[in-house]
């Protein structure tokens, strides 16, 4: 038995750093039967039979090999969708891992001796709040500087004076843009993010997990701009959550940087499988994005019809604040009924719930759900 005491204690053989992190905390995957899950914006419609099947067709004798190391016929196919080069594209372990790569390729940890504002932006990462919760502990775990932009109430993208009011750092080493962006939902439009990445001595990574059901791209910036990386994901469009593949497109000097520090075979070969098979099926998804958009628009309308407030949305989810009661007592009266949604206890969001848009039926659920929340509520 080890001697009790702190000295002896497995702790303090843990990095300091790390010893006081908060990691992330991923959305509940509950295994219950008959579950509504609306609340890690994963597409509720199974990948196309053609991915099921090159999937099945791939899990033999093969799988005692490496996979393909650079992900090379998955490069070039979605180089070939984007009209750029394999040189642009980097893939990764979703897109997460691409993220948190991003920080130790372009950042500098905090060291005791910084100085200068330019040694100061050099450790800096910044991103809008709310935004994808996990770039603050992308930022902590590198040691890195935060330099945090609180939106306004309407969530709206800043302007320049309102950048500079909120001690934006145009000279900060990463900045992090979540477009269209979550937890609100709100679509960025290009022009408007092409003025924040001219002004930006620094890398900006705009991360378009949701933008396949959002209005415009901001594609094209990679162009214009060599400090822009697009960030992209087959998790949510594509329901390919479960393995794990994202990618970054950007000036080649860039990607490879990126991929000096990646593991060599960060992507696991059925994954690839899967992502080049949903590369030759796109209407498939088309035709779902759609079903999901107008899902999005219905279940937006009923909640505003009974006096909720909902932010409009250009993603697969929608970020709302009810009437009548507080949103922790919506989502946990939802998760009685079966229907889980995600509810995030910060000062910024407490009073709202982010809904991910299931399929018609659940979302019919859903609503008579909380109609019925609703009215018992207010008959007390
Ligand atoms: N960016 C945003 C804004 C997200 O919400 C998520 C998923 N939580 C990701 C990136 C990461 O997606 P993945 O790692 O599955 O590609």
């Amino acid at each position: 038995m080890p001697a009790k005491g702190k000295l002896k204690s497995p702790e303090r053989f843990i990095r300091p750093l790390v010893r006081n992190l908060d990691g992330y905390a991923p959305g509940e995957q509950p295994h219950i039967s008959d579950i509504i899950k609306l609340n890690t914006n994963e597409n509720p419609i199974s990948p196309s039979p053609k991915v099921l099947r090159a999937i099945k067709k791939s899990a033999d004798s093969k799988l005692r090999l490496y996979p393909n190391p650079t992900a090379k016929p998955l490069r070039y196919a979605l180089a070939q969708l984007h009209c750029c080069q394999p040189e642009n594209i980097i893939i990764g372990n979703g897109s997460d891992e691409l993220l948190a790569l991003a920080t130790r390729c372009f950042v500098e940890p905090k060291s005791s001796g910084t100085k200068t504002l330019k040694e100061i932006a050099r450790q800096t990462i910044q991103y809008f709040t709310p935004s994808y919760s996990l770039y603050p502990i992308l930022a902590d775990i590198h040691g890195a500087r935060k330099n945090e932009f609180k939106l306004a109430q309407n969530y709206k993208l800043p302007n320049k004076t309102s950048l500079i009011k909120g001690k934006w750092n145009f000279q900060a080493a990463l900045t992090y843009i979540t477009t269209p962006n979550a937890p609100s939902g709100v679509g960025y439009k290009t022009k408007d993010l092409a003025k924040i990445c001219k002004d930006q001595n620094g890398i900006i990574i705009l991360d378009e997990a949701y933008i396949d059901f959002a209005e415009e791209t901001a594609l094209n910036l990679i162009k214009r701009f060599p400090n822009v990386i697009i960030s992209r994901t087959f998790s949510k469009s594509y329901s390919l959550c479960s393995q794990r593949i994202g990618y970054f497109i950007a000036h080649p000097k860039l990607i490879t940087a990126i991929d000096r520090i990646r593991d060599s075979y960060n992507t696991n070969g059925l994954g690839q499988t899967a992502a080049l098979a949903t590369l030759t099926d796109l209407n498939y998804y088309q035709k779902q994005f759609k079903r999901i958009i107008k899902a999005r628009s219905q279940t937006s309308k009923i909640l505003t019809e009974i006096g909720f407030d909902v932010i409009p949305s250009q993603t697969n989810f929608i970020y709302a604040k009810p009437k009548g009661l507080s949103a922790k007592d919506w989502f946990n009266k939802l998760r009685k009924r079966k229907i889980i949604t995600r509810w995030f206890d910060t000062k910024e969001c407490r009073d709202w719930l982010r809904i991910t848009i299931g399929t018609e039926r659940e979302m019919k659920k859903f609503i008579s759900s909380t109609k019925a929340i609703v009215e018992k509520d207010t008959q007390r």
